[in-house]
């Protein structure tokens, strides 16, 4: 058993819903065990600027079900460096704070091992990101409340479309990771998806899409993640206005953005941060350190940092396979 004195904890990189279920979970955790919990604002900005609040059991009464985090997120250039770190880990030595919990995506990670290198604090990672990128758990926090988000809003945009006959181009999140693109258009009865995973021709996707529209005359959705080197949504769409065997086809682009990110978390992303949230502060009352803890076939499991960053999570390709069998 470790001894801790009192626990930091923070929510830092892009915010995804559910970071406030862990939050509490992890605060109710360490005070069910008797250790003093800090909460850090703004993750390593905070950090950095001594910017720390006191947690108790009240602290996260009636947040399980909001979207956001109510110790706000940033990203810290000044954590990058040496000098930032040791200013940070100075701060934690001040307030006594010997062991940290830390909630985000591999950025956030890549920065908590630096502190365990330099600084020797012991530091659990709980992955929070809508993402869903990180290698060591099956499903991140606040990836269920994006794809659900995602394909509520491509139910919307089909019913409008198939009004029109219109062919309907969605962008939605995912920079480096098509897994909201790939879930949300086999959920949402895409007829193409296009994910950064999978390079894809311009002139394949043009083909596609006249097949389509000319066999049915309906809607037709095309689901593409930003990071697709096809340029998202409207690099698609310049591409297609720029053709004229599309000049018939009323065309339009619709960018999901940031709704994905808010909203009440939904019941698995609850669970998911529930169960994340008290296994972090177990791991580190085990004395672990230095690693995440993830949730795999329905079995919490813990994955060192340095492969949680270093390694990438692979898509299933059989997923993509299916749209061209169901569209
Ligand atoms: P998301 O996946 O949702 O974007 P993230 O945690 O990956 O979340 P980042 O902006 O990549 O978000 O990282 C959050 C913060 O972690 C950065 O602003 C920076 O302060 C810190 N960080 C990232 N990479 C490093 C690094 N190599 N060394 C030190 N700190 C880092």
């Amino acid at each position: 058993m470790q001894d801790i004195e009192c626990l930091g904890v923070y929510t830092s990189g892009g915010d995804a819903p559910g970071m406030n279920a862990c939050l509490r979970a992890v605060v109710r955790t360490a005070v069910a065990n008797d250790i003093e919990v800090m909460g850090i604002r703004r993750g390593y900005e905070g950090m950095i600027a001594g910017d720390f609040v006191e947690m108790e059991r009240r602290s996260v009464s009636n947040i399980l079900q909001s979207g956001g985090t109510i110790l706000k997120s940033a990203r810290s250039e000044a954590f990058r460096t040496e000098e930032g770190r040791q200013r940070a880990a100075d701060n934690l030595r001040e307030n006594s704070i010997d062991a940290l919990v830390a909630i985000g995506g591999d950025g956030t990670f890549r920065g908590a091992s630096k502190l365990c290198d330099e600084h020797g604090l012991g530091v659990v990672g709980c992955p929070g990101t809508i993402d869903n990128d990180l290698y060591g758990t099956d499903q991140t926090i606040g990836y269920d409340t994006a794809l659900n988000t995602a394909i509520d809003n491509i139910d919307r945009i089909r019913d409008t479309a198939d009004a029109h006959n219109r062919l309907f181009l969605v962008e939605v999140m995912g920079r480096d990771a098509g897994f909201i693109a790939l879930n949300s258009g086999i959920g949402g009865g895409a007829e193409l998806i296009l994910i950064p995973e999978t390079i894809t021709e311009m002139s394949m996707v043009k083909e596609r899409i006249l097949s389509l529209m000319t066999a049915q005359r309906r809607s037709t959705i095309v689901v593409v993640a930003e990071g697709d080197e096809l340029g998202g949504a409207q690099g698609i769409e310049r591409a297609l206005r720029d053709d004229e065997a599309f000049s018939d086809i009323e065309l339009r682009s619709t960018i999901l953005g940031h709704t994905q990110r808010g909203g009440a978390p939904t019941a698995s992303d609850r669970v998911l941060a529930s169960r994340l949230g008290v296994a972090a502060v177990e791991s580190l009352m085990d004395g672990h350190s230095d690693v995440m803890v993830g949730v795999t076939n329905n079995e919490i499991k813990l994955t060192p940092l340095h492969n949680v960053y270093g390694r990438r999570k692979s898509i299933d390709y059989d997923l993509l396979k299916l749209t061209q069998i169901l569209s």
